[in-house]
């Protein structure tokens, strides 16, 4: 291991390298980083912690942990109509491995630099691997999405396919069993998520509500119908699988699909009257959506198959224990 400063170190994986943005005034180097505001523009705010053994292990590339990091974090931001903007990193370094480090930093660059969002700042300490994100996003005044605007009469979308990646996560643990071809496909999805950071935006002024589905589709489905006061019905027929999770059985795909995590996939509703000027928004957002439900006025979201009601028991729910809080 060479001796690089901290200075040196920060300057050499944790400095923007491409074009900088023109609202970032001052970036690493000083005390704080100094961005420029515009006049009728909100800043939405969020932070995401993945700490060594906890939310992830050595089977994890560390590329990957730098292309999630940002990930879950502009997943937050889709969630709710922002656009991102400006990251901050807190990272905490048992040793300064340089292979790691290019490998982790190089993750990290690539899907913020996809999304036009720059590094502005951090900290650097040693100690267990913890990292830690800020992402910060712009919203043009009064048009955040949030989780409690939804109505009876509502349809529940979903964007992608759901359950891969909690698919992934019980294959690796000999939960699951998937040929390697099948395993390699799930795992990009576990490892690589996509933030929906474009159908975000686009769900502006049209959807009623929105979230990420990061605990399982069941759960943050719940924290809508939670926060808007309303129940739901969801369509166990309709829900989206990937080709790799159709070649699983019905019962596993619809247990990965709703009580899984890690999907980075939104949820969120639509008014009947909106439906239309969805299909149009939506051409240019490179994600399919799906009908999967429709909000009602009895608490509680309930699960059909068909014309008929599933208990939740019905659908061999068990909890994974996962290592998201
Ligand atoms: P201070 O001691 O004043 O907090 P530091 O010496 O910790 O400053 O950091 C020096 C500069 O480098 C600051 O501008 C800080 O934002 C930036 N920085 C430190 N660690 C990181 C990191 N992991 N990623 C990005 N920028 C960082
Ligand atoms: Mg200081």
């Amino acid at each position: 291991m060479s001796v690089l400063s901290e200075f040196e170190l920060i300057e050499r994986y944790f400095r923007h390298h491409g074009q900088s943005r023109r609202d970032v005034q001052l970036a690493q180097g000083d005390d704080c980083a100094v961005v420029k505001t515009t006049p009728g523009t909100e800043i939405a705010v969020t932070t995401d912690t993945m700490v060594a053994g906890v939310h992830f292990d050595d089977k994890v590339p560390a590329r990957a942990l730098g292309h999630k990091l940002v990930a879950v974090n502009l997943s937050d931001l889709a969630a709710m109509g922002a656009e991102p903007a400006w990251l901050s990193l807190a990272i905490t370094l048992p040793k300064a491995d340089h292979t790691w480090l290019s490998e982790f930093s190089a993750g990290m660059h690539e899907l913020a630099g996809y999304y036009h969002c720059q590094l502005i700042g951090g900290d650097t300490t040693r100690g267990p691997l913890t990292l830690t994100l800020t992402a910060q996003g712009l919203l043009p005044e009064g048009q955040t999405l949030v989780r409690h605007g939804a109505k009876p009469g509502d349809w529940i979308f979903v964007s992608g396919t759901l359950g891969d990646a909690a698919a992934a996560l019980a294959a690796q643990r000999d939960d699951l069993e998937i040929s390697s071809a099948g395993q390699k496909k799930l795992e990009e999805r576990l490892f690589y998520p996509t933030p929906r950071v474009s159908l975000g935006q686009a769900l502006r002024g049209m959807a009623t509500s929105c979230i990420d589905v990061s605990d399982g589709l069941a759960a943050d489905l719940q924290h809508i119908l939670k926060r808007s006061e309303v129940g739901g019905r969801l369509f166990l027929t309709q829900l989206p699988y990937s080709d790799t999770l159709n070649t699983l059985s019905l019962e596993q795909k619809r247990h990965y699909a709703l009580h899984g995590g890690d999907d980075y996939e939104l949820c969120f509703t639509i008014p009947e009257e909106m439906r239309g000027s969805l299909e149009t928004a939506l051409t240019h957002s490179g994600v399919d959506i799906t009908c999967i439900g429709q909000i009602d006025r009895q608490p509680g979201l309930r699960f059909f198959d068909g014309d008929n009601e599933v208990t939740a028991s019905g659908l061999g729910y068990q909890h994974f224990g996962m290592a998201t809080l």
